[in-house]
């Protein structure tokens, strides 16, 4: 592994430690590129929401100027790349977008916390058997990957579906055939892999190994210490060789300009 895409700033409430101990970390690992890729302010249109896991809309200029600043000053040394990890929120998406495009950013990821916003729907992580959710989840997701702003999908198996095996094999196989068409890698999330979260699901890689999906491995580090240990990776790549999967080692990032 010589390139991380998916860490986190304190500026998104659950995470730890400065950007500059992300980085040196990265370089002791040997990494060759780090992208930051926060979780991305949003503009909800509840009044009184205040989404508790993203950083502000006010903190965004902040965010980009402290990385340039840091990109700078380690240019010779590791190639650092801004990016927000953001969800598709269609309602609520086109106006995030233009406030975005306001700023330098190199990179977006996909990671969907919730089907339709976070103040109409409910959390991807949240168990249930109900297809027609899974089926909003695969059609949402697949409406972010066309609208080609995303240079990756994260934790792409983050939906926490219980229901029939049968269904979930086949939404997850249109989501995996569809991102392979249109050149989008997987991300396989190493932090819920060293968490034994619900995911990354076997099941899942199954099938986009079968759909020879491309993948990349992600820390989603959310503190320096997180998820950047050899025998982890080696875990990881284990399992995905399995299913005939061998990881992408950088991404081609996608500017949303
Ligand atoms: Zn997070
Ligand atoms: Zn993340």
């Amino acid at each position: 592994m010589i390139a991380n895409y998916h860490t986190h700033t304190p500026r998104c409430k659950h995470a730890v430690g400065p950007e500059r101990a992300y980085v040196e970390r990265a370089l002791s690992e040997g990494f060759q590129e780090l992208g930051f890729s926060d979780h991305s302010p949003y503009f909800f249109d509840v009044p009184g929401y205040y989404s508790t896991f993203r950083m502000g809309p006010e903190q965004l200029p902040d965010y980009v100027q402290t990385l340039l600043a840091l990109r700078e000053e380690y240019r010779y040394r590791i190639r650092l790349r801004i990016g927000l990890e953001t969800e598709y929120y269609p309602r609520l998406f086109p106006r995030l977008l233009d406030y975005l495009r306001q700023f330098p950013l190199d990179y977006l990821i996909l990671g969907q916390h919730a089907l339709f916003n976070e103040t109409e729907g409910i959390y991807s992580t949240h168990p249930t058997d109900d297809e027609k959710l899974l089926d909003q989840y695969r059609g949402q997701t697949l409406e972010a990957l066309e609208s080609g702003l995303f240079s990756c999908f994260a934790h792409p198996d983050l939906f926490r579906f219980t229901g029939d095996p049968k269904a979930y094999c086949r939404h997850v196989r249109t989501i995996c055939r569809r991102a392979r068409e249109l050149g989008i890698p997987l991300e396989f999330n190493l932090l819920g892999f060293q968490e034994q979260k619900h995911y990354p699901d076997p099941e899942f890689w199954r099938i986009a190994g079968e759909e020879g999906c491309r993948v990349i491995l992600g820390c989603d580090a959310h503190s320096p210490e997180d998820t950047w240990n050899p025998a982890l990776i080696a875990r990881a790549e284990a399992l995905l060789s399995g299913f005939g999967i061998r990881p992408i080692e950088t991404l081609s990032l996608r500017p949303i300009r």
